[in-house]
């Protein structure tokens, strides 16, 4: 099979007939059915030479991102921009690099690495719908168990209730959820292939309720459609019955292309919202003043702080 071939299969849950490990090998696979629909995600296995990568992102020391793409094909998705590094034309969201010896490679790595602070992931989701099939996120915490490090989660996905055992043996662990918006079909149009936001809640309440720390990252607030006092009260309310010890945001990222397919839904979907949306984008640093008046206003209602 060479980087041309496709084998092109639908299945639910069972993993494609993989051929052995090499570079640019391309499988095509239905991952599905998510909120009653199929979503389509060729997938490419990849071997890589790194896993253990030093983060830039305050915080943290570590990041590891066991896959590049991300089939939660979020409308806003900042990490497009890693399609230059991987040399691929597809559209982002409709394509996964499973780098398949990523566990191998970390373990080594973790051998000569000093004690930090892991990040799973900042380019891609750990729990997308890949992982259950391919079990990296699952491989890397295995191996983050045996070591000194903090883990940091941060996803869109209930899957990693899967791993709630094993989160429970890791020395220091905290999961966050990224929410846009409240309402599961808003977040359907956004996030056609995340976990809709009220399983998010319930799989926080759940890994709360084990002992798990957990927190929300409502990111990136949307101009005109997640900025509303309705949508950002909504998220609280529901971050606090979760357990969440904290909640941050993060504003919109302008990036032409993010703001290029937002301004493509607020047409389709929300017509009457899309003048709000162009004024906000026209001026990221006042929106992002107003913002925080904002924050710093219904934050604590809900005994956060910003
Ligand atoms: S979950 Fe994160 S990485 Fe994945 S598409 Fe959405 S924003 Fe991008």
């Amino acid at each position: 099979m060479n980087d041309d071939s496709m084998d092109i299969a639908w299945c639910k849950c069972n993993p494609p007939q993989r051929p052995p490990p090499q570079s640019g090998v391309r499988v095509a696979v239905g991952i599905g059915p998510v909120r009653e629909r199929w979503i389509l995600v060729q997938i490419m296995e990849k071997v890589c030479s790194t896993a253990l990568n030093k983060s830039g992102i305050p915080g943290m020391d570590y990041c590891l991102n066991p896959y590049t793409g991300c089939g939660h094909a979020c409308a806003y998705c900042y990490a497009s921009f890693m399609k230059r590094f991987c040399n691929i034309s597809e559209r982002w969201g409709s394509f996964v690099q499973v780098k398949v010896n990523f566990a191998d490679r970390l373990e080594s790595q973790l051998r000569r690495a000093s004690p930090g602070r892991v990040m799973l992931s900042s380019v891609t989701d750990p729990y997308q719908p890949v992982e259950e099939q391919y079990r990296l996120t699952r491989s890397c915490l295995e191996r983050l168990a045996e070591r000194e490090m903090t883990v940091s989660i941060l996803t869109k996905s209930d899957l990693v209730l899967r791993d709630l055992s094993l989160l429970k043996q890791l020395p220091r662990v905290e999961v966050g959820f990224t929410i846009t918006v409240a309402d599961d079909d808003t977040a359907s149009i956004l996030e056609p292939g995340a976990t809709p936001p009220g399983r998010r809640f319930q799989a926080m309440a759940t890994l709360a309720e084990a002992g798990i720390a957990t927190w929300v990252f409502i990111a990136p607030v949307l101009p005109g459609l997640g900025d509303t006092e309705g949508n950002l009260t909504a998220i609280l309310k529901k971050a606090a019955q979760s357990g969440a010890r904290e909640v941050e945001y993060d504003s919109l990222n302008f990036y032409p292309s993010a703001v290029a397919n937002l301004k493509h839904l607020f047409k389709q979907h929300w017509p009457r919202l899309l003048p709000g949306f162009l004024a906000d984008c026209a001026d990221p640093g006042l929106y992002r003043d107003q913002l925080r008046h904002l924050a710093a206003d219904l934050w604590p209602t809900y005994g956060y702080t910003c």
